[in-house]
């Protein structure tokens, strides 16, 4: 009779299986790499703004907000590609990591810079503008000494940095619509980020969703806040 050949040993299996692991990562960051795209339009989106402002309120907010757009894509497309390309380095692949999770605070509070700064919203925006930038460096502070530690935590301070400045500009007559939009695409980005590995491309999806997100809310800030003839209607 036909006898069925032997389970290969334990050990292959093993090796196999991590094997495939290292394969997904590695297709993961490569994927992700993708992101670069994005810098390029990031930075002439950013100087299209300089370009409309009428004053220097506008000039420093779109100075900010570009680069919180553009060091985004960067330390992103960094930390992809060194995990790509140089994982064996894991010092290496770690530091491009941190940088690219503090870039996140760092591009939230940029986010929300231009509203902030360009309209007249009451004490507690006026705080928040410089606020949103000491919660920044808190979280970096945090990613700096715990680093993949705490994911719940981790979570919780990207969520706060996002909701608290939000508090403050949803009395905005208009605008809010989009941004809660822009948000709304973070958020179920974040839902794909946290499924990685369950869901196939999970992390390339996520990165859509950001990209698409941060699409949005430039759209907002260009259109209410730098194109001339909103600018006579909302200025501070
Ligand atoms: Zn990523």
């Amino acid at each position: 009779p036909p006898t069925r050949p032997p389970p290969p040993p334990p050990q292959k299996k093993k090796k196999k299986k991590k094997q495939q692991q290292k394969f997904k990562t590695n297709k993961k960051h490569q994927l992700s790499c993708f992101e670069g795209l994005w810098i390029l339009p990031s930075m002439v989106g950013g100087s299209v703004l300089y370009f409309l402002s009428v004053d220097q309120w506008h000039r420093v907010a779109a100075w900010l907000y570009g680069s919180g757009l553009t060091g985004l894509f960067i330390t992103s497309t960094l930390f992809h590609t060194a995990a790509w390309k140089i994982s064996h380095l894991r010092q290496v692949e770690q530091r491009f990591h941190m940088c690219d999770r503090m870039a996140i605070y760092f591009f939230i509070a940029a986010s929300y810079s231009p509203w902030l700064m360009l309209r007249e919203l009451g004490p507690w925006a006026c705080h928040m503008r410089w606020l949103i930038w000491v919660m920044a460096c808190i979280g970096s502070v945090y990613v700096f000494f715990f680093h993949e530690r705490y994911k719940l935590v981790e979570l919780l301070g990207y969520v706060a940095m996002g909701a608290v400045p939000a508090l403050v500009i949803l009395c905005m007559r208009t605008g809010v619509c989009e941004l809660a939009m822009g948000g709304v695409f973070y958020g179920v980005g974040v839902v794909f980020f946290k499924s990685d590995g369950l869901v196939p491309f999970a992390h390339a999806i996520w990165h859509l969703f950001v990209a698409v997100g941060a699409g949005i809310h430039y759209y907002a800030i260009w259109r209410y806040l730098y194109l001339p003839e909103t600018q006579l209607q909302t200025s501070r």
